[in-house]
C-alpha cells in the first residue's frame, strides 16, 4: 500500500501536514467516513476553510469519492483500492454493515449500469448494500437477528 506521500506525489499534489493527516485517515481504516469523523480522527490543526478545500481537491483528483449513506448523510473513502489501482475506479458497490455500522467499498464488486427506457441518461449509479461484513461475520455467528428484519 502506498503512503499519503506516494498518492499525492503520484497525482502531482504538493504534500501538506493536513493532506497527509486527511490521507492516513482513510489508509488505516479503510472504511467511509463523514466530514466530522475525518476531521475527529485527522485531529487536524487547519482551519475549516483549509479543511474543505483539501477535501475538494482529493474529490476532484478522484483520490477519494462521496458516497450517499443510508441516512443522506455523505460520506468520503479512497478510490484506491491498492497501489495496482491507479486508473479511474469503477462504479463499486458500497456495503453497510449492520453490526458494526462501518461503510466500506467493495471494488470487487463493479456496479453495472441498467438499461434504461430512451432519453434518459446516467451520471451516477450508486448500489449501496446492507448486511453483515466478514469481520462480524467471523465474530458474531449469529445472523438471524439480522434476517428477521
Ligand atoms: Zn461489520
Ligand atoms: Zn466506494
Amino acid at each position: 500500500m502506498e503512503t499519503a506521500q506516494d498518492i499525492l506525489k503520484r497525482y502531482g499534489i504538493g504534500s501538506t501536514p493536513d493532506r497527509i493527516g486527511i490521507l492516513n485517515v482513510f489508509i488505516q481504516h479503510r472504511v467511509a467516513f463523514s466530514i466530522v469523523e475525518i476531521q475527529q480522527r485527522a485531529g487536524l490543526s487547519c482551519n475549516k476553510t483549509t479543511f474543505y478545500r483539501n477535501i475538494e481537491m482529493l474529490l476532484e483528483k478522484d483520490i477519494i469519492h462521496k458516497i450517499s449513506d443510508l441516512d443522506g448523510t455523505v460520506r468520503y473513502s479512497l478510490s484506491l483500492a491498492d497501489s495496482l489501482l491507479s486508473v479511474h475506479p469503477t462504479e463499486h458497490v458500497h456495503f453497510r454493515c449492520l453490526h458494526c455500522h462501518t461503510l466500506t467499498c467493495l471494488f470487487q464488486a463493479v456496479v453495472q449500469s441498467p438499461l434504461l427506457p430512451a432519453g434518459y441518461t446516467i451520471t451516477r449509479t450508486q448500489v449501496l448494500v446492507t448486511g453483515i461484513c466478514e469481520h462480524c461475520r467471523e465474530a458474531i455467528h449469529v445472523l438471524e437477528d439480522y434476517t428477521l428484519n
